[in-house]
């Protein structure tokens, strides 16, 4: 098994990068049936689902806009339990259908945090979408419309994800070693 070290961490091949393009294809197929008459705007979570999201808008065919916010709840290895607003919604939420992308779901704090918010801003509607989903760590009764692949409640890093920003350019996603 391919192995590699960040910083102090060893981490081995947990979801090889063919996997993962099979199931981001997956979620666009699902998001083109479902929602082509929405004409939502995506909503992506950054740092984390960067790659997630630029992979999945090549594979969008119908009318859609794409924003960005930056939220914070994870420090090394250990999810804070609370979550920093680094940069905010920008754009008219008002009556429009959001799809928000997660690279990950983990406690679902995050995700959370953002359909309250874009309640509060009136919404038509929120689905969430996720490329990956510890469903062991959920927390939060939250609806996961689309979640690409559940993963057992390991660190992993690759494919956006990073240990302490290190890993995001990995195009395979690797699991911490114990
Ligand atoms: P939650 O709020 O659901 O606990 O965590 C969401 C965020 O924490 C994700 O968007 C992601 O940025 C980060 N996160 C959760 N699990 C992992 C993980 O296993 N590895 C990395 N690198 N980040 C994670
Ligand atoms: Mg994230």
């Amino acid at each position: 098994m391919k192995r590699i070290k960040l910083l102090d961490k060893e981490f081995a091949l947990s979801i090889p990068a063919s996997d993962i393009k099979k199931a981001v294809w997956t979620v666009a197929q699902k998001l083109n049936h479902d929602l082509k008459d929405a004409d939502p705007l995506i909503v992506c979570i950054l740092n984390g689902s960067f790659m997630f999201a630029a992979d999945l808008m090549k594979l969008i065919e119908f009318p859609c806009q794409v924003s960005f916010v930056k939220l914070a709840s994870y420090e090394g290895t250990a999810s804070t339990g609370t979550v920093k607003e680094l940069i905010g919604f920008n754009e008219t939420i008002e009556g429009r259908t959001i799809i928000l992308l997660e690279d990950i779901i983990d406690s679902g704090i995050t995700v959370s945090i953002c359909v309250d918010m874009l309640a509060q801003m009136k919404a038509k509607e929120v689905v969430v979408a996720t490329l990956l989903f510890k469903p062991e760590a959920l927390r939060k009764n939250i609806k996961i419309d689309y979640a690409g692949i559940e993963i057992p409640n390991d660190f992993i890093v690759g494919y956006g994800l990073d240990y302490n920003g290190y890993g995001r350019n990995l195009p395979d996603i690797y699991s911490v070693i114990q």
